[in-house]
């Protein structure tokens, strides 16, 4: 898995009408059951793991969650003992994202909300390396510093593929926005895509994640207004305004992530956001799998969206 993800033109009317060029780098492409981002991000913590004697890995996640679904499997991959710690109900275990984690190996510990929320508090994090000593513990969704370095690589295949002026991604924690502002140099106008409803913590924490050379960029903006009313949240009109695009050029999003940043794009440019003849960039961040629990909940109709990368494990 390190050939470089494609790159690929979307033709589209809006685009043609207001005279915007738009590529999407296809990083959900890069495998088929490991999330693109996620790949990126778990890369270089894989790695550092083997590299330094470590036993295995600890990490957290909620129970639909695309870096536990991604760990779960590149660590079977790898042969490399991983845990993680899950916010919810042990319930919970044999939905997809968790039946799959479970059956390639992952152990699964099942915290309340109230200890869920110390996943990055010091005396927490002592007391869990404690217990497992020789186990590397990677933050939720796998953004530390070892994960900005594999997701900069995507900048470095983007300068090889082609020019452009704008590089847009959806944003959850933030690391692999700042994974791409290190690797970007200043090059490029870097836009990031909230999923989530928040006031500026997020700013700080991409700028927490970023080396000292790199706080001082000012190539990026995070757009804030693209959330559809929280994490995971959407109406009807936007996943019919997701499929409707999918089905118009063949490329799969799923509402969580990628089809939000896609609905970001879409209003951009309608609203002349971008200059005549820009060239922008979609990075395709994966999550497909996510689209698995919308469908067991009822929230998504199985028939109206695309087929999962793995049928579910029974
Ligand atoms: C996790 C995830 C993101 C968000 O990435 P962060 O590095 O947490 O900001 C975006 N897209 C998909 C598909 C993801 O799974």
């Amino acid at each position: 898995m390190s050939a470089p993800s494609i790159l690929q033109p979307i033709n589209h009317p809006t685009f043609a009408k207001h005279n915007v060029q738009v590529m999407i780098k296809r990083d959900d492409k890069l495998d088929n059951i490991i999330s693109g981002n996620k790949w990126r991000k778990l890369k270089y913590n894989l790695q550092d793991i083997k590299a330094t004697g470590k036993k295995g890995i600890i990490t957290f996640g909620g129970c639909f969650s695309n870096h536990i679904h991604a760990t779960a499997f590149a660590c079977y991959q790898q042969k490399l003992p991983a845990i993680a710690i899950i916010r919810g109900e042990a319930s919970n275990q044999n939905n997809y994202t968790l039946a799959w984690a479970k059956h390639w190996g992952m152990k699964l510990i099942f915290v309340d909300r109230k200890t869920y929320r110390l996943r990055d508090d010091e005396i927490y994090l002592q007391h869990l390396q404690q217990q497992y000593p020789d186990y590397a513990i990677v933050p939720e969704g796998g953004s530390n510093t070892l994960a900005l370095t594999g997701v900069a690589e995507v900048i470095d295949e983007l300068n090889q593929q082609a020019t452009f002026d704008t590089l847009m991604t959806p944003v959850g924690s933030g690391g692999t926005l700042a994974g791409l502002i290190v690797g970007d140099k200043e090059q490029h106008k870097l836009l990031g895509v909230s999923v989530l409803k928040q006031e500026t913590y997020l700013e700080n924490q991409i700028r927490n994640l970023l080396p000292e050379h790199a706080k001082a960029y000012s190539n990026w903006v995070l757009l804030n207004e693209y959330h559809c009313g929280g994490y995971a949240k959407f109406s009807q009109d936007d996943t019919n305004k997701i499929r409707e695009f999918s089905i118009d050029t063949g490329i799969d999003f799923e509402p969580v992530y990628s089809g939000k940043m896609l609905l970001a794009l879409l209003n951009l440019v309608e609203t002349g956001y971008f200059p005549a003849q820009h060239r922008i960039v979609l990075l395709h961040t994966g999550g497909l799998q996510g689209l698995a629990g919308m469908f067991e909940r009822g929230i998504l109709n199985a028939d109206e969206w695309p087929s999962l990368p793995v049928p579910p494990v029974r």
